[in-house]
Formats: C-alpha cells, sequence, structure tokens
C-alpha cells in the first residue's frame, strides 16, 4: 500500500513539475511537454516518473541539453508525501509543492495557490481534526510573526507570501506542530544556506546545474523561504514533532 501511494504521488509530482512550470506563464495544462531548449515532444518512455530522469542520464534524447534535477526531486519528494502523510492532508501539500516549484523559480508565491492553500487549511480541522483555541490561534500567530518580519525587514528578509504561508501552515497543523514546522523551518534554510555557501566555494552547484542564473549566494542573497516552510510542515507532520514538549521537559 505504502508502495502504491508512493508510485501515485511520483505520477501526480510529475504532473505538479508542470504546472509550477507553467503557472503564470500563460501555457495551459494541455498540450505535450517538450525539451526546453531544442522543443522536441517528449515520448511516453520519457515521461516515466524518475525512471525516465535515470534512464536518459539526465540529459534530452534530442539536443542532449541537461535535465534539471528539479523533475526527478519533485517526483520523489511527492512520493513521500503520499506515502507518510494522512490522506486530507495531500490535497493541501499538493499546493505546497506547486509553491514551493514556483517559489524556488520566481521568489515569489502566487496568490492564487497560497489563498486556495489556506481556504483548504481552515476545511481540514474544520470537518477532520478536534482543535483547541489555541490550535485555531496558531495560523493567526504565524501569520503576525512572518507579517512583523516582513514589515520589520521592509520585505528583505521574509516576502509577505511568507507570512500567507505560514497562516495556512498554522491552520492546517494547529498549534504544536505549526510551530514545530516554522522552528524547522529555520534550521533547515540556516543549514542549507551555510551548505549552498560553502559548495558554491568549491563550485560545485553550478557544474551541476543549480541555480544557473542566480548570482552567487551570500548570506546576504534572497534565499526563497517557502521551500523550507513546507519542508518543515511535511516533517512535522511525518514525526508528530511537538515544541511544547521539547520547550517544557
Ligand atoms: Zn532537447
Amino acid at each position: 500500500m505504502v508502495f502504491f501511494l508512493f508510485i501515485l504521488g511520483a505520477v501526480v509530482g510529475s504532473f505538479l513539475n508542470v504546472v509550477g512550470l507553467r503557472w503564470g506563464t500563460g501555457r495551459g495544462l494541455g498540450g505535450r511537454s517538450s525539451c526546453f531548449s531544442c522543443r522536441k515532444i517528449l515520448g511516453w518512455q520519457e515521461l516515466v516518473p524518475i525512471i525516465s530522469f535515470l534512464m536518459l542520464k539526465a540529459r534530452c534524447r534530442g539536443c542532449t541539453a541537461k535535465i534539471s534535477w528539479q523533475y526527478p526531486i519533485i517526483e520523489i519528494w511527492t512520493g513521500l508525501i503520499f506515502a507518510t502523510i494522512p490522506y486530507i492532508f495531500i490535497p493541501v501539500f499538493c499546493i505546497y509543492v506547486v509553491i514551493t516549484i514556483y517559489d524556488l523559480k520566481y521568489k515569489i508565491i502566487p496568490d492564487e495557490l497560497v489563498y486556495t492553500a489556506i481556504i483548504l487549511s481552515l476545511l481540514v480541522p474544520l470537518f477532520f481534526v478536534q482543535y483547541s483555541l489555541l490550535d485555531w490561534l496558531a495560523g493567526p500567530i504565524l501569520f503576525t510573526f512572518f507579517g512583523l518580519i516582513w514589515l520589520l525587514s521592509r520585505g528583505r528578509a521574509m516576502g509577505f507570501g511568507d507570512a500567507k504561508l505560514g497562516l495556512s501552515v498554522g491552520l492546517l497543523l494547529g498549534a504544536s506542530q505549526g510551530f514545530s514546522a516554522i522552528i524547522l523551518a529555520f534550521w533547515i534554510g540556516a543549514l542549507v544556506s551555510l551548505l549552498y555557501i560553502f559548495l558554491n566555494k568549491t563550485g560545485l552547484p553550478a557544474q551541476a546545474g543549480f541555480l544557473k542564473n542566480a548570482k552567487k549566494l551570500t548570506m546576504k542573497s534572497e534565499v526563497p523561504f517557502a521551500p523550507f516552510i513546507i519542508v518543515g510542515a511535511w516533517m512535522s507532520l511525518v514525526f508528530h514533532l511537538n515544541i511544547f514538549y521539547v520547550a517544557f521537559f
């Protein structure tokens, strides 16, 4: 069952890749996928999640242009999400995956996506989860927290989109797991930033094709934060993290 859910998730992830990359470009979701370099239409053998990427050795069959690691990473991650979280959370997390793709690419969170996530985050606990008053307040508290960072840094440290995403995560996960998610997000963010700065000195990320057009990242660079919030939310949900337990015992 877990394996079946993983496969289903990987297939959905492959679709979410397309949604994330085509969002806001005016290209609909219809139409066949093609190579970004040579425009060759991809056949079904080139569209099998994860497997195709490995078989093609990360290169287009037509023009040998490199295929981004984003594709298999998102497919595997969506597979893991499907296999590890309660079903009722899956629709919100599908939106979160698209937000991750979009934020990594454009460093902004589309309003339509985050508002839909907020509405779904409100509906899930309303119908399926028992919430205390503090759980209901978790969303507004996280919104205020990120909103203040946004205000005080004049948008440099955090975007306003992160505040809306915080509202969604707080509503969806409640106080204990919601706050845990955000603390985890800062930890992961710090680790990834340090790792990235370290690797940048070796020139590895450029060789691997990551953030090809981005300036070299330094501590001051604008790092998209939504992916960390979302990975934090996922891990907090999977491992039932409880920040209050850590804080008081
Ligand atoms: Zn090509």
